[in-house]
Parts: C-alpha cells; sequence; structure tokens
C-alpha cells in the first residue's frame, strides 16, 4: 500500500524555489497556484498532494498533521516557536537576513525604544538577551514606514538587498538571523511513514547539495 504525503507550501517566492526540488525528487504539480484557485494541488505522483495555505499557517498544518512535511521560512518558525515539528533540513532558498533597522540620524524620543515589528516573538526575545526593555508595536506590513510617521524609533524586519530600506531613508543597523526556508516535518508522520518520510527527506537533501554544487 502506498502511502499518501501531504506537503505545505505558501504561494510566491517559496512556491517557485522548492519547485525544482520537488522535481529533482520526482515530484511535479499539475496545477499551477498562481492561476488555480485550487488550495490542494495533485501532483503525476498519485501519492503526493501539495497544499496551498498562508506562510504563516505552514507550521500549523504541519504541528497538527494536517500535512506531513512543510517549507517555512526560518523568520516563521522562529515566531511560531517550532513546536510539535521536527525541522531536518535547511533549504537555503529565500535567503534573507531578520534586522534591526533605522534613521541613525532620527533624534530618539525619550523613554524606551518602540520597536514597529510583525516579528513580536523574535523581537521581545531579541531584546530580552540584551537586557533591553523595549516597547513592540505589532504591524502587518509596511513597518519601514513607522519610522517615517513617528509610530516607532526602529523597526524589525526581512532584508534582503537593503532596497526597501534605503527607498525610504533606512538603514539596517543590527543582525538579528540569517533566515532561509526550511523543510519541516511532522512528528508522528515520521514515526507512521518513515520510510516513505525518509526517502522523500533524503531526496530532496540530495538537490539541495546538488544545487550548491552547480
Ligand atoms: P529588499 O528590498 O531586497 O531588502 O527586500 C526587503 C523586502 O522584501 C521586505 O519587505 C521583506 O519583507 C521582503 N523579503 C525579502 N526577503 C524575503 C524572504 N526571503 N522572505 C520573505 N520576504 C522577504
Amino acid at each position: 500500500m502506498s502511502e499518501t504525503l501531504t506537503i505545505a507550501l505558501s504561494k510566491g517566492r517559496i512556491f517557485k524555489d522548492t519547485l525544482p526540488l520537488l522535481a529533482h525528487a520526482g515530484i511535479v504539480p499539475v496545477d499551477d497556484p498562481e492561476t488555480s484557485r485550487k488550495l490542494i494541488l495533485d501532483t503525476n505522483q498519485d501519492d503526493v498532494k501539495l497544499v496551498i495555505i498562508r506562510a504563516t499557517d505552514v507550521p500549523t498544518y504541519v504541528e497538527y498533521g494536517a500535512a506531513d512535511l512543510g517549507v517555512a521560512g526560518k523568520d516563521v518558525l522562529m515566531e511560531h516557536g517550532g513546536e510539535g515539528l521536527y525541522e531536518p533540513l535547511d533549504l537555503k532558498i529565500a535567503r534573507c537576513k531578520l534586522m534591526v533597522a533605522g534613521d541613525p540620524n532620527q533624534p530618539q524620543r525619550g523613554g524606551r525604544l518602540r520597536i514597529a515589528t510583525k516579528f513580536v516573538n523574535s523581537t521581545r526575545r531579541y531584546y530580552a538577551a540584551q537586557g533591553q526593555q523595549v516597547e513592540i508595536i505589532k504591524l502587518y506590513g509596511s513597518m519601514e514606514l513607522a519610522p517615517l510617521v513617528g509610530l516607532a524609533d526602529r523597526i524589525v524586519d526581512l532584508v534582503d538587498t537593503g532596497n526597501t530600506l534605503r527607498a525610504n531613508g533606512l538603514e539596517p543597523l543590527e543582525h538579528i538571523a540569517d533566515i532561509s526556508s526550511r523543510l519541516v516535518v511532522n512528528k508522528a508522520s515520521m514515526k507512521m511513514k518513515h520510510q516513505r518520510m525518509k526517502r522523500f527527506i533524503a531526496q530532496i537533501a540530495e538537490a539541495v547539495a546538488a544545487r550548491n554544487a552547480a
């Protein structure tokens, strides 16, 4: 009997960069999530399905076993906490840095530093480790705007080229973490479907190694 594998992915950068790795494992989706409205995509393999969900939901689907495996950014995993998941493989895709950024010339308001971010948990942990008391303001996007309009002194955000920061007169100031996408797996699936999961993870690991050697 063949065991079904359900893999959770998010649209966009992660999906695009994961496709070649799946292809190396012989898995090719039948539909394109950018044009299809389907949330469950069939693949050329009857026993492999892809579920297309929001990036921040991937750890939750995998934790609860709604997906056996998933691909999620380290930023998302750091926020989620990673409970109930194994993280066997760094896929080395969608790489960037989690950083503190701001305008170094902006006069500081008095009192506690105010930080705007969507990465509330990672930010709290970072400043706690420095022994610094800060006020964190949760935003859902366009963090770069916050220092420009006096909402915050600093932001914590993902930085790739730094162009978004520069375009808004901000600079990267402190490095918090290197980010890349990780393969995450459900702990129970790892036990129940051991051979199938081990084979899949080995194939993806091989694809990552082959790509990095190229
Ligand atoms: P950049 O202007 O190249 O520094 O890119 C920064 C913008 O792209 C920020 O808004 C980030 O949230 C987003 N970004 C950059 N890299 C990633 C990534 N690997 N995953 C998700 N978002 C990213």
